[in-house]
């Protein structure tokens, strides 16, 4: 292996990776309306992943027939590697369209039209690993990572139909936020087990070769996959208790004081006499899920803008103070 095929590479592999940022992305995003912040870090992402595959295969020290045969198996894991970036921007696109409501069907049918597409080429590529009895190396995390690409995008047409029945359904559905929680975390547990497969097998394989680069990869791939998908999850998770503590603690509203009170609760624009309702500590009131839901995405009173989610945590007394007050209150 010369310097002069070591260079070439690079340029093979960071031409390589800018057609592919240029052709399928760039027309993906234009095709979603997605605004260009993300292009930067997916032309990174590629041509980071190129060359760390290049070096995997060992391609620069290969017989020159030999490299066609590993250039078109890191062809076949650079294109599930697009799919797997597609697919996690239009799940992404899914769920905030389903969210935002208001949102022309324009807006929809491109998501949806992308969505489906991407299940259609996923499932075929699928058939055909399954069909063509080819047992090579690659082919394992090309599969998991189609596998992958079906669950996750069938969980998050899940949850934008939810959504979207929410939307345009009259009656209010305040279990729906736990019901979407349930199904991003199933969705996260996939991911990460399927991660883990493709882990364990490449540790095994890296006892059978004992190849310090494949290690290299394989470290990579753990740091990404697993060990920030378990941080991430487990910080969603701390902030789930946090908010459900946090809500629990605030004083629960009376029949009697719902129907003094009367109105509606401005996260949800529904009679408050709908659910329960509690109180914070400005004395505003929401319903309990409805203000769940808000802390999730801020912090503040949804009226006076004062933060409830550290006050009340951060003051040790608050909890006890708010049980007595709900105690006085139920009594
Ligand atoms: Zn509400
Ligand atoms: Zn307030």
């Amino acid at each position: 292996m010369s310097f002069e095929n070591f260079v070439a590479l690079c340029g093979i592999t960071s031409l390589l990776a800018y057609i592919v940022d240029k052709s399928i992305n760039d027309v993906v995003q234009k095709f979603l309306m997605i605004p260009d912040a993300e292009q930067n870090s997916i032309f990174r992402m590629f041509s980071q992943l190129l060359m760390l595959l290049s070096v995997q295969f060992g391609v620069t020290s290969l017989e020159s027939e030999e490299r066609y045969k590993m250039i078109f198996s890191i062809s076949w894991m650079m294109g599930i590697s697009v799919l797997s970036k597609i697919n996690a921007q239009i799940c992404q696109k899914l769920v905030s369209l389903s969210i935002m409501g208001n949102v022309s069907y324009n807006n929809h049918a491109r998501a949806l039209t992308v969505a489906f597409l991407t299940l259609i080429i996923s499932s075929t590529w699928l058939t055909f690993i399954f069909n063509s009895y080819v047992s090579e190396n690659w082919l394992f995390p090309v599969t998991i990572f189609n596998i992958e690409i079906l669950i996750s995008l069938t969980i998050s047409l899940v949850i934008y139909v939810l959504n979207l029945i929410h939307y345009h359904c009259c009656t209010v559905w305040y279990e729906l936020y736990d019901y979407i929680y349930y199904l991003q975390s199933l969705k996260s547990i996939v991911t990460l087990v399927l991660a883990v497969v493709v882990f364990a097998k490449g540790f095994y394989k890296l006892f059978e070769s004992g190849s310090i680069l494949r290690l290299l990869f394989l470290f990579v791939h753990f740091y990404h996959n697993v060990w920030c998908q378990i941080v991430l999850g487990w910080g969603l998770l701390k902030k789930r208790k946090l908010i459900y503590d946090c809500v629990n603690s605030l004083p629960i509203a009376t029949t009697e004081e719902v129907t003094e009170m009367g109105g509606c609760c401005v996260i949800c624009l529904n009679d408050v006499a709908k659910h329960i309702v509690c109180v914070t500590r400005c004395n505003h009131f929401f319903h309990s899920y409805c203000l769940r839901k808000w802390l999730n995405e801020r912090r503040t009173c949804p009226i006076c803008h004062r933060i409830i989610l550290t006050l009340i945590n951060t003051d040790a007394e608050e909890p006890v103070r708010a049980r007595e007050r709900r105690r006085v209150h139920t009594h």
